[in-house]
């Protein structure tokens, strides 16, 4: 499935990029927005990912421009804090999502399933590993029926592990994904929060299944050893 980003801040374009393309999309991006409302109107593309502020065309007009030639393809629009106005004109004008900066990579992955996902449609709604069970779509977690009660942070990056079980995953990979690219990476919010998920999810002293894999990172193991 093709994704076209129209974002002019080349570092963000980049992390967003990397992260779908490593999730499995094809990405093209677009630096401004007369190139990104000539793409988009190509017909080449399932859904756009659209920066506001943007040169030569403001992303509002390629929504409009959009909209002209083609009602049914998804617009998720990125935001900076205080433009509210134009969040509320851009949803008016046709987007159908938006996205406030700075935002975790993980929250745009979630947007764009959900707008890719059909009606009726269930595949991707859905996580089970290794005896947890999360759902997207009332955010309920599980683990062997019982219900687990997570914060809305714990919640990605518990999805997080459960997109890629049995695999050791660093802690950059981890923050970039949950935390989004301008995490100090001298944090120790990671270490913090597997430590919430360890509690949470090992009660009743069956230990919770995420491994710490020494100098590499976090795996979450979807087999009982
Ligand atoms: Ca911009």
């Amino acid at each position: 499935m093709r994704i076209l980003l129209v974002e002019d801040e080349r570092p963000i374009a980049e992390f967003v990029q990397r992260g779908l393309e490593a999730e499995g999309y094809a990405v093209s991006c677009a630096y401004d927005g007369e190139e990104g409302l000539a793409l988009a109107r190509t017909g080449d593309f399932a859904l756009v990912v659209l920066d506001l502020l943007l040169p030569k065309l403001g992303g509002l007009e390629v929504v409009k421009g959009i909209r002209e030639k083609n009602a049914g393809l998804p617009v998720i629009m990125l935001t900076a804090l205080g433009e509210t106005d134009d969040k509320v004109t851009g949803l008016d004008l046709g987007a159908n999502d938006y996205l406030t900066k700075p935002f975790a990579f993980a929250e745009l992955l979630a947007r764009i399933r959900a707008q890719l996902r059909q009606p009726g449609q269930s595949s991707g709604a859905t996580l089970d590993v290794g005896g947890l069970a999360l759902d997207f779509r009332t955010r309920n977690v599980n683990r062997n029926g019982a219900a687990v009660d997570l914060t809305a942070r714990e919640f990605e990056l518990l999805a997080y592990l459960m997109r890629h079980p049995d695999q050791v995953l660093s802690r950059a990979q981890i923050l970039n994904a949950v935390w989004g690219y301008d995490y100090d990476p001298g944090t120790n919010v990671l270490e913090v929060y597997i430590g919430y998920l360890r509690r949470k999810l090992g009660k009743d002293g069956d230990e919770a299944p995420i491994e710490t894999v020494r100098s590499a990172g976090y795996r979450l193991v979807s087999a009982d050893a």
